[in-house]
């Protein structure tokens, strides 16, 4: 699917987003929320290294232009790689939750930026009751890791959208995070934009940080990985340890990987799919991000 395509996905969005959708409301109940008539487009987003939200890049440029390009979202549900839980899944609680700065030796300015979107805790109540693949934790102490507001800044900068961080639970298989993806994805029609934060190459032990460094082995398996799910080979990504060789290496640990089992796990059949920012980063860190939508 090219570009043009998207917009006009967006499009079709945008013209029922003007009419139903308006501004947040902020409804106790999610049942309350009207079924829009479309779905929601799902994301997983590259996040790379914390210094890209201080910068005006390619990468930010097209997390931008995807933000314009969808209709406006009444809450985003945003799961961090930068979250990892073990044994339970919990989920952002806070009315306003902080701006974390887990990262260090990066750049200064990024200690001076804050992404102050409001929380939603009637929402992140109602998840606890309704969703059933795992048993969500509330925490009111979360804020929005740099997964989460990196890329947020980007795509949605005057952070006036309810924003609910939600962690990846460390202990369970590929194919948990898989099937939680599938139950997310009824809160598509509900206008929340559920956007999926990782690197699908990720192996900053190898990582050098010269714009040229390049591996062939990154590129490879970044590569392949595209064919699988231009393929929906989903059955796959289920299994990285049977991918081989070069899975080992462009995963060396999943943390970044899981976030997008939930994405493949919350499209469907009906979905077309759009890649953007198709590059590797540092060698060893791809920037690979792609949307489903409908057209
Ligand atoms: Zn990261």
């Amino acid at each position: 699917m090219k570009r043009a395509d998207f917009i006009r996905i967006s499009l079709l969005g945008g013209i029922a987003t003007t009419s139903n959708m308006g501004m947040n409301t902020f409804l106790n109940q999610l049942n309350d929320w009207p079924d829009l008539g479309f779905e929601m487009p799902v994301m997983f987003v590259g996040h790379g290294a914390p210094n890209v939200a201080a910068e005006q890049n390619e990468y930010t440029k097209a997390w931008a232009t995807m933000a314009e390009g969808m209709p406006r979202p009444k809450a985003i549900l945003c799961i961090s790689a930068h979250w990892l839980t073990h044994g339970q899944t919990k989920i952002c609680s806070a009315a306003t939750p902080e701006t974390l700065y887990d990262f260090g030796g990066m750049d200064p300015r990024l200690y001076a930026m804050k992404y102050p979107a409001p929380g939603d805790p009637a929402l992140a109540d109602y998840l606890q009751g309704e969703l059933k693949t795992s048993s969500l934790q509330l925490d009111e102490h979360w804020g929005f890791d740099h997964g989460t507001w990196c890329v947020l800044y980007h795509m949605f900068p005057k952070a006036d959208i309810p924003v609910l961080q939600m962690s990846v639970d460390y202990s369970k298989s590929e194919a948990f995070h898989y099937q939680f993806g599938q139950e997310l994805a009824k809160l598509r029609k509900k206008g929340i934009l559920i956007l999926a934060s990782g690197n699908i190459v990720h192996n900053l032990g190898q990582a050098i940080f010269n714009e040229h460094a390049r591996y062939e082995w990154a590129e490879q398996y970044d590569a392949q990985a595209k064919q699988w799910l231009e393929q929906r080979n989903d059955q796959i990504f289920l299994n990285r340890i049977a991918q081989g060789s070069l899975a080992k290496l462009a995963i060396p640990t999943p943390d970044h990987y899981y976030p997008l089992l939930y994405t493949l796990g919350m499209k469907d059949t009906k979905d077309e799919l759009l890649f953007f920012n198709e590059k590797v980063n540092y060698g060893s860190v791809s920037m690979r991000s792609m949307v489903y939508g409908k057209l």
